[in-house]
């Protein structure tokens, strides 16, 4: 692997660019570009690139106006082109305009950090004309109270929202190119010195937003904190506000696609739910698909497996909450699979045993699958990997709540152990082998520094957000539950901080979040068995 493979990666939000590849991906292009010429081995570069790649981040859905690259001056491949466009320090950042005859390059200014970058970006869109700016941009440019104020009180087949600020505010821009990957809004943004707007709108603190809806109703949409993240977030989640999907060939993140079976009808009723609490029927049709269909897959259980499916049982019989018939199933399988001197035992035994277990003592684990909180749009998306997750993070809830509880299980020893025995089981039996080797990945550079109970929640969190980033606008990406930063302002607007112009989570606040969250009190019993 070259110096450039280990600095930037396949997986980070950005285009690698090359030699060969400069010409056809930027020329062809039908966005502009800000593209970053490095240096693998200088030690700035090196430094620099995790900014680069958060910045690549915080703009991946403005790639189709603007897109981001890096090219590595220091393989071989590449010198003759660092050569033809002068690259004589490293980094060195060129933009580049969508113009389609001649794109010229121009040298970026010397403020790198993320905020200015991001303005860079801004303004090389907007030094575009309206003939020739990018295909997927929209205007960028203030609207007049004349163009706006006739818009109120008609009906639409989408909603628009004014976004109003002070003349020198980037909010506005900002968040029309966050919506670009979206469909059923359309974002505008005004000026405060537009005293008509302002008056008729009756805004009195800026930046806000005026929200006209599809049926012609039009209000100030309340935004906990006027920042750029609370705005877009409150957008993003309207309802039928989505996603647009990404085709799989566009798709640069490698990412497996899990569940994704388009077209195919869900024919089960909609259950209404309530996305602040956890549902104990997805927790029970986890268990129940984990017993009955992805076991099933091994016909015997030994070795390694065995052990691995034994942790597990023993994990959710010492940790799940409300001591119910889950527990009971579970404490029954787990004692019997730890009598069992064999080391080797027939999938079918486990069934039988938890079979005859529900008919003896009428304890059920849902005779069915029944999913609320993880609901699909359609059948296919969500379902079982959601109450996985959901499952665990249930876990690592509790076992904070109870310390003890795995004390003489042989599991007591581990520092982090919901995250060991997830680990393990994801690797051994999880049928998406894709979402296995990313886990796997992530585990083996973060899992170890997980220190405590505490850090154990976090970590789980942090990671489902790294692969929730990763899978933004792919194939099981459920439109009507778009992948997004969770929880969202809505959920946890205390949760979500701006330091210096960045999103930054508030990590006390997260974790007070999901420890009311996952807790046992914030289980809702409605459809479960
Ligand atoms: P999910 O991501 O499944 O989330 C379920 C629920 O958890 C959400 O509805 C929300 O209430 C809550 N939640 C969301 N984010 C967080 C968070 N950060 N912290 C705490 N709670 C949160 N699919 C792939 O295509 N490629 C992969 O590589 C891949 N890897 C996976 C690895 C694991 C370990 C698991 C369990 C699943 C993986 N999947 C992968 C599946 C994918 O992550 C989703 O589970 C699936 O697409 C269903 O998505 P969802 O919309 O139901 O939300």
């Amino acid at each position: 692997v070259s110096g450039a493979g280990r600095l930037y990666t396949e997986e980070d939000p950005l285009v690698i660019l090359s030699s060969g590849s400069l010409k056809s991906a930027v020329t062809n292009s039908s966005s502009a570009w800000l593209i970053q010429f490095f240096s693998s081995w200088c030690g700035h570069c090196i430094q620099y690139s995790s900014t680069w790649k958060a910045l690549a981040q915080d703009v991946k859905d403005w790639q189709d106006a603007v897109s981001v690259g890096v090219l590595d001056c220091a393989q071989e491949e590449n010198f003759d082109v660092c050569k033809d466009y002068s690259i004589k320090f490293y980094p060195t950042f060129k933009v580049r305009q969508h113009v389609p005859a001649a794109g010229v390059y121009t040298d970026a200014g010397a403020d790198r950090s993320i905020p200015s970058v991001r303005q860079l970006m801004v303004n090389i869109l907007q030094n575009h004309t309206n003939l020739d700016r990018p295909k997927h941009c929209p205007p960028l440019e203030p609207y007049s109270a004349a163009q706006l104020l006739p818009l109120l009180g008609q009906r639409s087949d989408h909603y628009t929202a004014i976004l109003v600020e002070e003349p020198d505010s980037y909010v506005g821009r900002e968040v029309i190119l966050d919506l670009l990957q979206y469909s059923g809004v359309q974002v505008k943004r005004a000026l405060s010195s537009d005293r008509p707007l302002v008056d008729a709108l009756k805004l009195t603190a800026f930046p806000s937003i005026y929200l006209l809806h599809p049926n012609g109703t039009h209000a100030h949409l309340h935004s906990e904190k006027p920042l750029r993240f609370f705005f877009s977030s409150l957008l993003r989640t309207l309802p039928g506000v989505q996603r647009r999907l990404k085709s799989s060939s566009t798709s640069s993140s490698g990412a497996s696609q899990v569940g994704a079976l388009p077209g195919k009808q869900n024919t089960e009723p909609w259950r209404d739910f309530d996305r602040s609490k956890v549902y104990m029927a997805d927790l029970e049709s986890a268990l129940h698909y984990l017993l009955r269909v992805e076991l099933a897959t091994h016909n015997t259980l030994e070795g390694e497996e065995l052990k691995i499916f034994k942790d597990l049982v023993t994990l959710v019989a010492k940790l799940y909450p409300g001591g119910g018939s889950v527990v009971k199933l579970m404490e029954t399988l787990s004692d019997w699979l730890l009598s069992m001197p064999l080391q080797r035992i027939p999938y079918q035994a486990v069934l039988d045993l938890v079979d005859n277990k529900m008919r003896i003592s009428g304890v059920f684990l849902g005779a069915e699958l029944r999913w609320v909180g993880c609901q699909g749009s359609r059948a296919g998306l969500r379902g079982y990997p959601c109450s996985l997750w959901t499952l665990f993070h249930v876990l690592t809830v509790q076992h904070d709540a109870n310390p003890t509880a795995l004390d003489n299980t042989g599991l007591e020893a581990e520092v982090a152990p919901v995250l060991q025995v997830m680990r393990r089981y994801i690797r051994t039996f999880f049928g998406c082998r894709e979402c296995g080797r990313h886990f796997e990945q992530a585990a083996s550079v973060g899992m170890d520094n997980v220190q405590n109970r505490e850090q154990q929640i976090l970590w789980l969190w942090q990671q489902h957000n790294r692969v929730n980033m990763r899978l933004a606008g792919s194939l099981s990406d459920d439109p009507l539950f778009p992948k997004a930063p969770w929880p969202s302002p809505s959920l946890c607007a205390s949760c979500h901080e701006e330091k210096n112009g960045i999103h930054v989570w508030n990590q006390d606040n997260v974790l007070r979040f999901l420890r009311h969250h996952y807790a046992a009190s914030n289980l809702s019993p409605e459809y479960s068995v």
